[in-house]
């Protein structure tokens, strides 16, 4: 067959492309800043904090494998002193070391040359402990029951910051055993990695000497302390505890259990069992947002732990499992086995998400798991379904592949994004549901047995799972890895029941993207009959036998990572067989039609109507679709003319479930009705529902006088509506309430509250409170991103983030940094702030800022043009609207 010229060039660009396959693990090839010649295998560290002046001394000795001969030993440090330093027992003048904080390494010249073999190099230094949740850190916290206030200590050092507790080889293939000691008060608990060996008395404290850890990377180490309460339970050899402040660590009575069953699960799934003696869930109260999978210790934020059957909700529960089932993941995938460079961060984070989702899913079936978009909605991130937000991000030309190159270490912190995320777990669910869950299985155990206590690549899982199943995994998947962006699959009746599909590149506000071109994993079934499998590796395949009258459905349960445009006669067939699909595709159906319509394949009307033919049900993943698209489009309308016309309209969508749902629980309704019950007043409020606004004030009321008379899981919805409406007085007790509670949950509602404010003076009341001392740091400064979000008012929010920008970044953690100032751009939709924001970064910001400040310029531009295309598609949508 002839090619033309063009067509050929374009194919031999996309098979290099593809082509360009990484290697297995091979320690002397890993990228990284650290020569390979001296590799650190055990270290002995000793710290003593001081919390006069939040600063911290410390010596190490660290035993060294030199491989060939050496005139210097070159390592990572960063904002420590070195006070004295000797080699083999012999003292090394100070001048001997240079200090590069640019690059974060500590260089020692040798007096003579080392030679291949055993060595040990000892460190004397100091550092500080810091305010936000980088290397050691500080947090201040009211104390349960008393109000009292301290103080206690934690670290986070994901991805590179371990280098500012203690020098070291701070890359993830430098594994090595550490033993850590720690002097602290008294009546505090000291937590690390491994159990403690010994204590004794010391001064006015104790010294507390842990086990040394099998071999690790660094990042992974932890050390947390305070006046802390534990509670615990066994899992075989495994002890298990959940650890918080004082007073609160009964609330851990869920994690602990939840952390029971995931274990045993995945002591089963990786075929070897967790490793260490111990596992420690432990909350903390402040310094970083998340959750981190140190091995033996993960730390997480007290909100994301800790469950309070008086007070929590659902959703907090929920989230709980979720959290806990991904970080326990990664006690193998990322801590047994660990990436070797971050440029497969995927390895760790994809993974874990995936599993995690299993997980969650295997024994909490009523969640929706697959279905539900994310929780708690983070407002540094577009809200939506994960695979969703995922798949909008990538279809933009800012996007990046999966594996991706990584020189420096503010792009290591960088890499933790949607992509490394969700594009990963979505990825990895499709490849598990291609080749089958025991094949899947099978080959992860392979992985894990071949590889633990080492490092990999993503070639090394492809090898595992290629051996598990006989199919070429790493051909398949390095267009899903390797190449950005997921494909389009267009759906085409020909004559004589044949189905033409083609592939394209699907793509959102990005003109003349290169084409690409992916192996798809394809399911599809005629509606009603047993799914089948398509590996579509060329630009068309063809479908035979499939009836001119019968509805043709693609990517079922919406688990593939692609889109599907269906001619006009097959959507026809499909809109029809709607009450007879599943939730699963139907939801499938709605994300995609309303991404054509963003995106401009399709006018808006494809959506609305789609909708409309629904069949009646509560459903909670279909409803939060459709609450997800409103949300989205009435905050892109604040300011415009039409916005009322347009929240009547949502409103007459969405009123008919909330009226079925009722304020009050059924004793017989569904496991999710509480859930979709929130997000339907949390929906309606923001839509300007006059009945819900009242229905929440006289709530409110009641609760100030007796708070048992607002459901847990109404707390959220209800303090926002009425937040959102607030006058000066209202605004006053929700602060109030805010300032007085010691609930992290309460708390966060009431905060949250004030952050939806839209009176312009109150706005900037809530924004003050980002500079205070009254939330954790993480908190406080994603309280002006919730403002940007929530109030309607993000150039508010902007003028204070520009003139308070030092005070901000100072509570912001290292992955944080880089987005903070762009992402408050991303609440924009008007042409004119794009150069306000290049004019900013221009002058403020760093070079690795730039792929965030290019996201939020594309953001920008995206939702101004949607805007205005929706707008003018409006009227139409309204009168054509029948119900
Ligand atoms: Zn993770």
């Amino acid at each position: 067959m002839r090619v033309p010229l063009l067509a050929l060039l374009v194919l031999l660009l996309i098979t290099s492309l593809v082509e360009a396959v990484e290697k297995p693990f091979n320690f002397n090839e890993t990228p990284g800043k650290l020569p390979k010649e001296v590799v650190p295998t055990e270290y002995a560290i000793r710290i003593i904090p001081n919390l006069g002046n939040f600063t911290f001394s410390g010596n190490e000795i660290v035993k060294l494998n030199v491989r060939s001969p050496v005139r210097e030993l070159v390592l990572n440090g960063l904002e420590l002193k070195i006070e004295a330093a000797s080699i083999d027992g012999k003292d090394l003048p100070l001048t001997a070391i240079r200090t590069d904080n640019q690059k974060e390494l500590l260089t020692l010249t040798l007096p003579s040359e080392f030679s291949a073999g055993d060595h040990a190099l000892t460190l004397r230094f100091t550092g500080k402990i810091n305010q936000q949740g980088q290397g050691l850190f500080y947090m201040r916290y009211q104390e349960h029951g008393s109000g009292a206030r301290k103080v206690m200590l934690g670290t986070q050092f994901e991805a590179t910051d371990a280098r500012r507790f203690f020098p070291c080889w701070d890359e993830p293939a430098f594994r090595a055993r550490f033993q850590l000691s720690v002097v602290v008060p008294e009546n505090w608990l000291a937590v690390s990695n491994m159990p403690i060996e010994s204590e004794q008395k010391i001064g006015d404290g104790k010294e507390v000497r842990f086990a040394s850890t099998p071999p690790m990377s660094s990042y992974l180490n932890v050390f947390v302390a305070g006046e802390l309460d534990s509670i615990e339970s066994r899992v075989g050899p495994t002890q298990i505890r959940v650890i918080a402040t004082k007073g609160k660590a009964e609330l851990g009575r869920y994690a602990l259990e939840a952390s029971a069953e995931i274990l045993k699960y995945y002591n089963d799934y990786f075929g070897v069992p967790y490793p260490l003696p111990k596992l420690d869930q432990i909350a903390i109260p402040g310094g970083f947002g998340g959750a981190m999978e140190n091995w033996g210790g993960i730390t997480y934020y007290e909100s994301v732990l800790l469950f309070d059957p008086q007070n929590s909700s659902a959703a907090t529960k929920q989230s709980i499992y979720e959290v806990i089932a991904h970080e326990v993941a990664h006690m193998w995938f990322g801590d047994l086995v660990t990436m070797a460079w971050w440029d497969n961060l995927w390895l760790n984070e994809g993974f874990a998400s995936w599993m995690g989702s299993k997980c969650t899913a295997h024994f909490n079936p009523q969640w929706e798991v697959w279905l539900a978009r994310e929780l708690p909605r983070d407002p540094t991130r577009r809200s939506g379904i994960a695979k969703e937000a995922a798949m909008e991000g990538d279809a933009r030309s800012t996007t990046h592949p999966i594996q991706q190159p990584i020189a420096t270490e503010a792009e290591a912190n960088s890499a933790f994004d949607d992509i490394t995320y969700k594009k990963g777990q979505s990825f990895l669910r499709m490849l598990e549901s291609f080749l089958g869950e025991a094949v899947f299985r099978d080959g992860i155990r392979r992985y894990i047995a071949a590889h633990k206590y080492s490092n990999t690549t993503t070639a090394d899982l492809w090898n595992a799972l290629s051996e598990a199943s006989n199919k070429s995994v790493g051909e398949i998947a390095a267009g899903w890895t390797e190449q950005p962006g997921f494909p389009l699959v267009t759906v085409k009746r020909e004559a004589d029941s044949r189905v033409r599909l083609t592939q394209e590149r699907f793509t959102a506000n990005f003109k003349n993207a290169p084409p690409l071109i992916w192996q798809i994993p394809l399911t599809y079934s005629v509606v009603g009959e047993t799914p089948a499998t398509l590996l579509m590796t060329d630009k068309t395949a063809v479908l035979e036998n499939i009836p001119a009258d019968r509805p043709l459905k693609l990517n079922i349960n919406g688990a593939g990572n692609y889109r599907v445009e269906y001619d006009d006669r097959s959507w026809e067939l499909l809109v029809k067989a709607l009450p007879t699909l599943g939730v699963e595709d139907r939801v499938n159906l709605m994300s995609d039609a309303w991404a054509f319509v963003q995106v401009g394949r399709s006018p808006a009307s494809l959506y609305f109507r789609l909708i409309e033919k629904l069949p009646a049900s509560i459903d909670l993943a279909e409803r939060e679709q459709i609450i997800n698209v409103l949300d989205f489009v009435n905050g892109l309308l604040v300011g415009s003319s039409e916005r009322e016309k347009f929240q009547g309209y949502a409103r007459s969508l969405l009123r008919p479930t909330f009226e079925a749902l009722g304020w009050v629980p059924k004793p017989d309704e569904l496991p999710n009705a509480g859930r979709l019950r929130a997000s339907s007043i949390s929906a309606l409020g923001y839509l300007n529902d006059p009945e819900t606004i009242a229905g929440c004030r006289e709530r409110f009321e009641k609760y100030l006088g007796d708070p048992a008379s607002l459901s847990p899981d109404l707390r959220a919805p209800v303090l926002a509506v009425v937040g959102r409406y607030a006058d000066e007085k209202t605004w006053n007790k929700l602060h109030e309430l805010g300032l007085k509670t010691t609930s992290i949950e309460d708390k966060q509602n009431y905060y949250n509250a004030l952050a939806c404010a839209t009176d312009p003076k109150l706005v900037k009341k809530t924004l003050a409170i980002a500079l205070a001392d009254e939330l954790p740091t993480s908190r406080a400064i994603f309280l002006v991103s919730r403002v940007a979000r929530d109030s309607g008012h993000p150039d508010i929010a902007w003028e204070f983030a520009k003139t308070n920008m030092k005070a901000l970044l100072a509570k912001v953690d290292a992955a944080g940094a880089n987005r903070y100032a762009p992402s408050l751009f991303t609440f924009f939709s008007d042409d004119s702030r794009a150069d306000e924001l290049r004019n900013y970064a221009k002058k403020n910001l760093p070079h690795a800022s730039a792929p965030e400040v290019a996201k939020a310029l594309d953001e920008i531009q995206f939702r101004a043009e949607f805007r205005d295309r929706f707008v003018s598609q409006l009227p139409a949508l309204i009168h054509g609207g029948v119900k």
